[in-house]
């Protein structure tokens, strides 16, 4: 089965070979304080930064998911109020779980079809993080470098953090233009799941030491203590962080994965244009996604498509949140292979 699926997605193909290379040469049990440890967590540091492009005085953390982020961001870097601009289910769920711990967070939602306008938002004097989702992995939308730049721009003072977990590893962001970003690895990054990471400017360590919150395993200045030797709170996913390692290792720096997921970007729309029963729900181009593709259909299409793909060993992804039943949804990611693109082309050619 060929997965189309935007998370969790198909790993690498190299994996299961860097898998028995872990299990060989002992990574799999290894201690977390030991220099073997720290070894590959400063390799991995060193190559994500040079790979992505990430700004050489961010520091770099591990955690077990997107969802712990949430969580760390709402305890160690918010005192009162964060400012949540979303339109989708995980900007919302970045939201909800935010409002939980801190209840005078404010959402906004915008529009699914065209940017947000900087210019036009009233966005409180109180608030001390702006959330936003760069890749709307439920309906298919992004927020460009560019707009981000200009909400940081409008709003310089509180801090801008970005959830890219579906696009991190698969386009070039502009990272010195926000203080937080993070992602899980089991999309963009073709990892299996169970680990992401999170990327933090200066400014937003100093805020950090400013609120103090230490109660936590996963508080922020307990987490920016054990980052200092390279290590982490707590037993961490080394065999995760290692097959990150392996995968970096070859992959190509950012600027010529991004053309590969633009060019494959661009093929794909064309093709989606020409099917009969479907369309792109997403047709402003200056907001659709490049690595989650987002087809809108009846119902009946919907579910005999994705079951007809099954059948031709194909697995589309399901449609999310509001769109489940009248979407499915092609991941662009780069672990994907042109022979695997080739095969979901030539079912949609014969069949649509
Ligand atoms: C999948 C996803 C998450 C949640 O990731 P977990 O690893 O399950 O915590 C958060 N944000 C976005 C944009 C996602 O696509």
């Amino acid at each position: 089965m060929i997965s189309f699926y935007p998370g969790p997605s198909k790993v690498y193909s190299d994996i299961p070979r860097y898998v028995q290379d872990a299990y060989k040469s002992g990574v799999m049990s290894i201690n977390h304080r030991s220099s073997e440890f720290v070894e590959i967590s400063k390799t991995v540091i060193h190559l994500l930064k040079s790979k992505l492009r990430i700004p050489e005085d961010y520091t770099l953390f591990f955690t077990s998911s997107a969802t712990e982020c949430w969580e760390i961001l709402a305890q160690s870097l918010i005192s009162k109020k964060s400012y949540h601009l979303f339109n989708g289910a995980f900007g919302q769920k970045w939201y909800e779980y935010t409002k939980k711990l801190k209840p005078n967070a404010e959402g906004l939602t915008f529009s699914l079809h065209n940017p947000i306008m900087p210019s036009g938002l009233n966005i409180p004097e109180d608030t001390e993080m702006i959330c936003i989702t760069q890749n709307e992995t439920s309906n298919g939308t992004q927020v460009r470098n560019k707009t981000i730049a200009e909400i940081k721009k409008h709003y310089s003072e509180p801090l801008l953090a970005v959830d890219a977990t579906s696009s991190l590893g698969g386009v070039y962001l502009d990272f010195k233009q926000a203080d937080i970003w993070y992602a899980s690895v089991q999309k963009c990054l073709g990892l299996p799941a169970g680990m992401a990471l999170m990327i933090c400017s200066p400014k937003a360590l100093q805020k950090a030491r400013e609120i103090g919150e230490n109660n936590h395993y996963n508080s922020l200045l307990f987490m920016m203590e054990k980052m200092k030797v390279h290590q982490t709170t707590y037993t961490p996913n080394v065999l995760g962080i290692y097959l990150m390692m392996r995968t970096l290792k070859t992959s190509p720096i950012i600027e010529a994965q991004d053309s590969l997921i633009k060019e494959r970007y661009n093929k794909w729309v064309e093709k989606i244009n020409q099917l009969q029963h479907f369309k792109c729900l997403i047709t402003n181009d200056e907001v659709r996604s490049h690595t989650v593709l987002t087809v809108e259909g009846k119902t009946e299409q919907i579910t005999s498509i994705k079951r007809e793909a099954k059948d031709a060993g194909i697995l589309l992804g399901n449609g999310y949140g509001n769109w489940k039943m009248t979407t499915f949804r092609i991941a662009n990611f780069p672990a994907i292979q042109r022979k695997e693109i080739n095969r979901l082309e030539n079912f949609l050619s014969s069949y649509y």
